[in-house]
């Protein structure tokens, strides 16, 4: 039987190459390959666990799944749906909140930074945010699941979900494991922290064209350009790991030993590397065109997605529903 993938993105509007590298090719990788059978959907229900507006949330979730397309998931290879229209995800992750504790969610360190980043939002479904993730990946028996290294400890908790449920109830779900790319972790261009899409400054989007990856990669921070320590943190860093994942290990190693020598020039590295980002995107962007230029092809892949994801989630939640007694 051909194993099963899960991933999805929430719907916060268009993706950056953080989601690009650590999600999306992770993705495209495993839909290429014939011995998995891969579920890709836009998370719109864990959008709704933070501060958004309502009026333009259909509108982003059009705005990953044209993302999704342009950057090649292919709707003939994988199934591609939004989450709030398999309504069996919420069911089953009710069932499995039944599974897990309030203390075991409180201290998971997604959890406590959400709380910091917004304080006056802390919410039942904030909470619960990594039991209905463990709901989406369980439903479809997932073993691989593509995200980014942020995404760990809710993987972990889908592992002790997976395990509960499979000891009490004799089950047999697999535990899902991350499949990781080499961009699982992008770093801010502000030179702190993660790439994000709440961060003004951090990200590049997939959709930038080249003068505005020019632009954002020209306010990166640096230093004088040479040393003996080549930095491990802050802007030179993040320009570092940039040009390991966009012109490979060996151009990076080259600008380690000129650090450590000659110096760098680093307006000459942001010059070659926006090149190097822009050549990547210019493909996507130009599929993106086409399909939005279609949208009545698009309309009938996700409603073509969503019917398979249904189909395949009721089999799930009725195995689940059956062995927990209530059918
Ligand atoms: P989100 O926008 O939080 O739904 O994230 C969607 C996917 O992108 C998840 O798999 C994340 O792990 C991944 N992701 C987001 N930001 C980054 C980043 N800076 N580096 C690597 N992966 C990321």
């Amino acid at each position: 039987m051909n194993r099963r993938v899960l991933s999805g993105i929430r719907a916060t509007g268009r993706l950056h190459l953080g989601n690009y590298l650590g999600a999306v090719k992770g993705m495209l990788a495993l839909q290429a390959d014939p011995n998995y059978e891969t579920f890709y959907m836009v998370a719109d229900l864990h959008t709704i666990t933070t501060p958004y507006d309502p009026k333009i949330l259909k509108e982003n979730v059009r705005e990953v799944i044209l993302d999704y397309l342009a950057a090649g998931l292919d709707p003939q290879k994988s199934v591609i749906f939004i989450q709030s229209q398999v309504p069996q995800h919420t069911e089953l992750g009710y069932l499995f909140s039944t599974l897990v504790t309030v203390a075991r969610m409180q201290h998971l360190p997604t959890f406590k930074e959400k709380v910091k980043q917004h304080p006056e939002n802390v919410t039942m479904a904030l909470l619960n945010y990594p039991v209905l993730m463990a709901a989406d990946i369980l439903m479809y028996k997932a073993s691989l699941v593509p995200v980014g290294i942020d995404q760990e400890p809710h993987l972990e908790i889908a592992r002790e979900i997976a395990s509960k449920i499979n000891s009490r109830f004799g089950l047999a779900f697999p535990e899902p494991q991350r499949f990781a790319t080499s961009g699982e972790y992008v770093p801010s261009l502000t030179g702190e922290g993660k790439m994000s899409k709440s961060v003004e400054g951090s990200n590049i989007g997939l959709s930038d064209d080249l003068a505005a990856i020019r632009e954002k990669l020209a306010k990166v921070p640096t230093d004088s350009g040479s040393g003996n320590q080549v930095p491990t943190e802050g802007g030179v860093a993040t320009l570092l790991t940039l040009v390991e994942l966009f012109e490979g290990k060996e151009k990076t190693e080259q600008y380690r030993k000129q650090y450590q020598t000659e110096g760098i020039k680093y307006q000459d590295l942001k010059n070659e590397l926006a090149e190097a980002i822009y050549q990547e995107l210019k493909p996507i962007q130009e599929r993106r065109l086409e399909f939005e230029n279609k949208p009545e092809m698009v309309d009938k892949i996700i409603e073509e997605g969503n019917e398979k994801a249904r189909q395949e989630a009721q089999k799930t939640l009725s195995e689940v529903k059956q062995a927990m007694g209530l059918i």
